[in-house]
């Protein structure tokens, strides 16, 4: 049977953080692919648990390493032209480039790579990959996906892949795939596609494990690609998460989950109640986290009682911004109220002001200075954890047509680099030292 060989390349930034980062679509691909016979590889250069991998000059906050994260071995490069202006170091995070060509060296040649590409201002890593594939295994073909190529096609279809598939929906790349492979792997529902667990046991150990109970989300803020990433709105059944759960805990001994999702708690009746108590009568030693935000307008009283009996350590509530105009212009998702009562749920819940962080977004576009630093004092007069989310311009979304539809270059999208368009950095710096963010 052929041999694929899956890549998740380095990232090519100004600064990168394993917070619970795994390509999970790369990985249920994967899964299904061994599941049809084939011979499959991974090499994922940011897995800080590969033997190749070395230590990072800096580990992280505490809370975070005791859950599994870190930071990324780094190694600083040439500034790209476009980065010029920006007074930071451009660097390549992941596994030392001579450890990673030592490893494909020694592989038997595969037949396909699927290589993906996690933002589209990493594409870097994604166009070196294809430079070094191709002189390494002439006869392979090379695939790309991902997010970059769905958001930035044209661009994609520039960096010498055989096929670039250009969609980011679970059902339409295995539709792709098939159709390349020239074989039927089996998905023709959602349903299908999450039958599998992802292929974790490609990796030599893991430090944390990673599980996506819905696919997309039913609002449609200006500044997010998830409608684009996910047209269709999709909730796995809970026992079947809870079941994963199980077998991701007792396969891999992993102690920290973090959800995925992007609207874990939309139809709480139906998905995350019942999945929460799966999750308590499992009683398992696991803590979860909740990277992406939690939607304060379904934090109810129940819900954050589940939270917390649950063992949901992280909680982060995504406000973006307290200033009530922009709440509602931006798509309407929370108003302070709500969110006042999803706080007030939780601290009854047993979580104190320090377990809750609050998403703010800095740097958007429709947003003075004014605004954000309101925000920041609103979040700190509740006694809460404001944590800045950098804005990055995003292909497809309103805001961007909005704002930068002339933009073609996609390392323009760069968070750190927009900081510095806006010339927002050094009040970047001021609230990041205030408020630890
Ligand atoms: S609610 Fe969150 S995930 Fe959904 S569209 Fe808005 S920002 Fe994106």
């Amino acid at each position: 049977m052929a041999h694929v060989l899956l890549i998740n390349p380095w990232a090519y930034d100004f600064t990168a953080f394993d917070l619970w980062s795994k390509p999970l679509g790369l990985l249920y691909l994967g899964a299904h692919l061994r599941k049809r016979g084939f011979r499959v590889t991974l090499l994922d250069c940011l897995d800080r648990g590969d033997p190749d991998s070395c230590a990072p000059k800096n580990e992280g906050p505490r809370k975070l390493r005791e859950a599994g994260c870190g930071g990324y071995f780094r190694e600083i490069l040439p500034k790209p032209a476009f980065f010029s202006s920006i007074p930071r170091y451009f660097k390549r995070f992941g596994m030392p480039r001579e450890k990673v060509l030592a490893r494909l060296w020694n592989l038997d040649p595969p037949d396909v790579v699927l290589v993906t590409c996690g933002f589209t201002y990493w594409y870097p890593g994604a166009s070196v990959f294809a430079d070094i594939l191709r002189r390494m295994f002439p006869r392979a073909f090379l695939v790309l996906g991902g997010v970059y190529p769905t958001l930035c096609p044209d661009h994609a279809e520039r960096l010498g892949f055989d096929a670039v598939v250009s969609v980011a929906d679970p059902l339409s790349v295995s539709r792709h795939l098939e159709g390349l492979l020239g074989t039927s792997l089996g998905i023709r529902t959602y349903e299908d596609f999450f039958a599998v667990p992802p292929a974790f046991e490609l990796y030599p150990r893991l430090s944390y494990g990673v599980v996506l109970s819905s696919l997309g989300c039913p609002f449609s803020c200006t500044y997010c690609a998830s409608r684009i990433l996910a047209p269709s709105f999709f909730q796995r059944p809970p026992q079947d998460v809870a079941e994963e759960i199980r077998y991701l805990f007792g396969r891999f001994g992993v102690r920290h989950i973090a959800f995925y999702d992007d609207a874990l708690l939309f139809r709480a009746e139906s998905h995350f109640l019942p999945l929460a108590e799966y999750l308590v009568r499992l009683n398992l030693p696991v803590s979860f986290h909740l990277p992406n935000g939690l939607h304060a307008r379904y934090v109810t009283r129940e819900v954050a009682g589940f939270l917390k009996r649950a063992n949901f350590s992280t909680v982060r509530l995504s406000l973006e911004t307290a200033v009530s105009p922009w709440q509602k212009q931006s798509g309407g998702k929370v108003t302070n109220e709500l969110f006042e009562e999803a706080v007030h749920a939780l601290q009854e819940a047993g979580f104190s002001p320090q377990d809750i962080e609050v998403y703010l977004l800095f740097g958007w576009p429709v947003e003075e200075e004014g605004d954000v630093v309101a925000s920041v004092l609103y979040v700190r007069s509740l006694g809460l954890v404001p944590r800045l989310a950098l804005y990055a311009p995003t292909p497809g979304t309103k805001d961007y047509e909005t704002f930068f539809s002339h933009e073609e270059e996609p390392l323009w999208h760069n968070k750190i680099a927009f900081l510095y368009r806006r010339g927002w950095s050094k009040l970047y710096e001021k609230l990041q030292g205030k408020e630890k963010c």
